[in-house]
């Protein structure tokens, strides 16, 4: 084992702080990490202050981060992916059982035996649960690195391991391409990169939000149109005509206006998890037959299938970057949706700790 530099919360009352935490010595099959960027998920903050308790409880300490861009240091004997100096990330997921369906489908985000990046119980030992990102160092097994395209901006690109993905998956999932009417409700982290990718698809894209401040942005991040839901004539407008609407909004809200949105055999499918059960009216969905669906993040095959479209298209996300003594602000700015689209934590700011 050896120690690496890291921020973590004591309980969910308390800052993040600096620390040390454990990292396993690479395995014959293990990636070691020296990690760059690391983006700020809102689900870090969820789990920091363990909102998500009933579901999934937070054992502390707790070193968040899901959203990692960085270089690799060592390499172990049986890896042939990757060699040292090479660009890479890890997102939500560090493993998997590899045996059961939805692995062998390349869906390793199915799986009901992945481990989480952080705070899922760490099989090597090395800590109770595993540590995240918000560190200097990590160690995965190469199955769950991927590459990063060396074009692209790294701070920009750290969110698309999350927030990239959880808007790519969906979006493909249900057929989004040229010529396809496509919503994004909400204008956060996941919803302008919803709003990048169903634009590069080619998709006629409409950003539903519920205030005209971010009509602006929208239309620069390549919306084609903006509604403003507060509008009923607005809404009444566009009522059952989208094939896809992807909504990425966890604060409680009415989803029957959304799906009255969509056309016959339309799909609403939602990213953001909300805290509470969410009344949803069955007549709006039998008439139409229309969809209601969920997401999770992506398998590791879609998800470098996202990276090298990202490349491609030269797509990242929009980022403020900070230093990670300012992590405890960022929360507080998180929690009120104050921040343009994403932070994220420049980790060369963890070496004066
Ligand atoms: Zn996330
Ligand atoms: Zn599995």
């Amino acid at each position: 084992m050896f120690k690496s530099k890291a921020y973590s919360a004591a309980s969910a009352t308390l800052p993040l702080a600096s620390t040390s935490i454990p990292r396993r010595n690479p395995t014959d099959r293990d990636v070691q990490i020296e990690i760059l960027f690391c983006g700020i998920c809102h689900s870090d903050l969820s789990q920091v202050r363990n909102e998500w308790k009933d579901i999934m409880p937070t054992i502390y300490p707790i070193v968040p981060g899901h959203e990692i861009v960085g270089r690799v240091a060592e390499v172990g004997r049986a890896v042939t992916k990757y060699q040292p100096g090479d660009l890479v990330a890890v997102g939500c997921l560090v493993d998997s059982d590899h045996t059961c369906p939805q692995c062998k489908a390349n869906l390793e985000n199915l799986c009901p035996n992945m481990t989480l990046t952080f705070n899922s119980p760490d099989k090597h030992g090395t800590a109770p649960v595993t540590y995240g990102g918000y560190s200097d160092s990590i160690v995965v097994d190469e199955h769950f690195v991927l590459r990063v395209p060396t074009n692209l901006d790294l701070a920009g690109a750290a969110p698309l391991l999350c927030a990239g993905i959880t808007s790519y998956s969906p979006l493909r999932r249900w057929g989004v391409d040229e010529g396809r009417k496509v919503g994004i409700v909400g204008l956060g982290g996941l919803g302008h990169m919803g709003v990048k990718f169903a634009h590069a698809f080619g998709a006629h894209t409409v950003v539903f939000t519920r205030s005209e401040r971010k009509m602006e942005d929208a239309l620069r991040l390549g919306a084609d149109e903006v509604v403003v839901s507060r509008n009923a004539d607005e809404m009444q407008k566009h009522a059952g005509t989208f094939d896809v609407i992807l909504d990425t909004v966890s604060a409680q809200h009415d989803l029957d206006a959304y799906v009255n949105q969509l056309a016959p055999d339309g799909t609403l499918t939602l990213v953001g998890a909300t805290e509470k059960p969410t009344p949803v009216s069955t007549f709006g969905l039998l008439m139409g037959r229309r969809n209601l669906a969920g997401s999770l993040i992506g398998g590791i095959a879609e998800t470098q299938e996202m990276l090298d479209f990202c490349g491609k298209h030269n797509i990242t996300a929009d980022v403020e970057v900070i230093p990670i003594q300012k992590v405890n602000e960022a929360y507080d700015r998180l929690a009120k949706s104050d921040v343009k689209y994403r932070f994220c934590i420049d980790m060369a700011s963890l070496e004066s700790e």
